[in-house]
């Protein structure tokens, strides 16, 4: 009876334990993916994460081919599909790598039992993270709410295990399977085709994957410390979008930057990482509830949909904002300095509530994540785990003179703002920076 290895968020054949342990079982080996649109609380993917979702997809299902193996698609609720998809198979064992959502933590949970009712062996491992979330607590015992004890509780934990190598063949299952047509899925836009400026900087898949993080090790990394917050520098690993779909996991990347030396501060990037899966864990509304409820005390004024369009397109007349909010418009990227710069401007210069903004970022983004976006806006917008005081308010014509010195970066993505065609700003960047701590001073009163 052929083993099935159920392909989610690790779109990858190397250091893949859920295929890994299907290989051990020694029957013939089928890989599956299922687009779950259908079950309960998942969140729909946005526009940028299906393009990247449809490259990776076919990257996936010609490696494995190389390998002896096939991928089959199928579409709906996994409650329903899978257990279809192992009847007709007839297999006798399904291997995941484990999701950390509620939604997808509730699926799994239920298919493993009923399928075990049935029979059938079902295995899952981890993969996807470093350390699992229910293993780093606090004294007492409670998940930590701040990053610096986190951290260090997570590196006095045995190290990240090394990672698996690739398999050199993968025996296919011959029986007759239908799978989806990719193409008929529609993840790609068609008209208007929006994708050209992500073509033309990513190359999704595995392969790809692997390339870029040599490239970075042997490149990049030595400076990391030095550049990574000057978007002009391109010295980030811009490893995101493969970590979100798994096309290199967390331990790869580890291994691979300790196996360098000891790169402690690109370390503790992977370690941020951890620390929103781990809240997200723990908080499965992260992406609409205020973490810190005092929070929802704070007075939002009724949304100005003019501004929001004006960031969402790049045309606020603020230089920073502009020029990401058109990078993350055009290629699905963009770096984390001005990520952080354009989320301040949008909820505290505009006063636009940040669940607006995670919500245009989910779209936008390659590398659009269930727990780095939201966890991340909530920092910005103060009311998030160790987040940035909301006092802390970024100007940010001071963030393009200190980390955009040459204005580069704007000049590349904005060059209107160096030629001197660029409109005026929307709002006054001081008077709205009063207006957003006079607003705070609810959150404060709030019991
Ligand atoms: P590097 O600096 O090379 O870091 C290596 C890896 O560490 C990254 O690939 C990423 O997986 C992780 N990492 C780095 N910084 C952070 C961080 N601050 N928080 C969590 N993980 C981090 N990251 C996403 O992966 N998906 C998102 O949807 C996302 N949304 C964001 C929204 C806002 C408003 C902000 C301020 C940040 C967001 N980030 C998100 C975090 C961060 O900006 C990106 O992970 C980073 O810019 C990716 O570039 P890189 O791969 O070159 O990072």
């Amino acid at each position: 009876a052929p083993s099935i290895v159920w392909f989610r968020d690790d779109l990858r054949l190397a250091d893949n334990p859920a295929l890994r342990a299907a290989l051990d079982r020694d029957e013939p080996v089928v890989g599956l993916y299922l687009l779950d649109e259908d079950s309960p609380g998942m969140r729909p993917l946005g526009g940028a994460a299906k393009w990247w979702l449809h490259h990776s997809l076919t990257s996936l299902g010609e490696d494995l081919a190389a390998k002896g193996a096939t991928l089959v698609l199928r579409r709906g609720a996994a409650s329903d599909v899978l257990p279809a998809f192992v009847a007709d198979t007839g297999a006798g064992a399904v291997f995941w790598n484990r999701r950390y959502s509620r939604p997808e933590r509730d699926i799994d949970a239920g298919l493993k039992a009923s399928l075990r009712e049935d029979g059938v062996t079902v295995e899952s491992f981890a993969a996807s993270l470093l350390f699992e979330p229910w293993t780093v607590k606090t004294g007492a015992g409670k998940p930590f709410s701040v990053y610096s004890p986190f951290w260090r509780a997570c590196l006095s934990l045995p190290s990240p295990r090394a990672p698996l190598p690739e398999p050199r063949e993968v025996a296919g299952f011959s029986g007759r399977v239908d799978s989806d047509d990719l193409d008929d899925w529609e993840l790609l836009p068609t008209s208007p085709d929006w994708a050209g400026g992500l073509r033309e900087r990513w190359t999704p898949g595995e392969a790809a994957a692997k390339r870029r993080l040599k490239e970075f090790i042997a490149d990049d990394l030595g400076g990391y410390d030095r550049s990574r917050d000057e978007p002009a520098s391109g010295s980030t690993s811009m490893l995101s979008p493969r970590l979100r779909w798994g096309e290199l996991s967390p331990y790869q990347v580890w291994t691979a930057a300790v196996d360098e030396g000891n790169p402690r501060r690109f370390l503790s990037e992977l370690g941020w990482r951890e620390f929103a899966w781990h809240t997200l864990f723990h908080n499965p509304d992260l992406a609409t509830v205020n973490l810190r409820r005092e929070f929802d005390a704070f007075p939002w004024p009724r949304l100005n949909p003019t501004h929001l369009e004006a960031w969402q397109k790049g045309e606020t007349g603020v230089a920073m904002v502009d020029a990401g909010m058109k990078e993350l418009w055009v290629s699905g990227w963009m770096h984390n300095r001005v990520r952080m710069v354009t989320a301040s401007f949008l909820i505290k210069n505009l006063l636009i509530d940040w669940r607006r903004g995670e919500e245009w970022f989910w779209d936008c983004l390659v590398d659009a994540d269930a727990a780095n976006n939201p966890f991340s806006w909530q920092w910005v917008a103060g009311s998030g785990a160790d987040a940035a005081p909301y006092f802390r308010v970024f100007n940010p014509e001071l963030q393009a003179e200190k980390f955009d010195p040459k204005r580069e970066y704007i000049r590349t993505w904005a060059p209107e703002h160096v030629s001197g065609d660029a409109p005026e700003p929307i709002v006054d960047l001081k008077e709205s920076r009063k207006a957003a701590l006079e607003a705070y001073e609810e959150v404060k009163r709030a019991p």
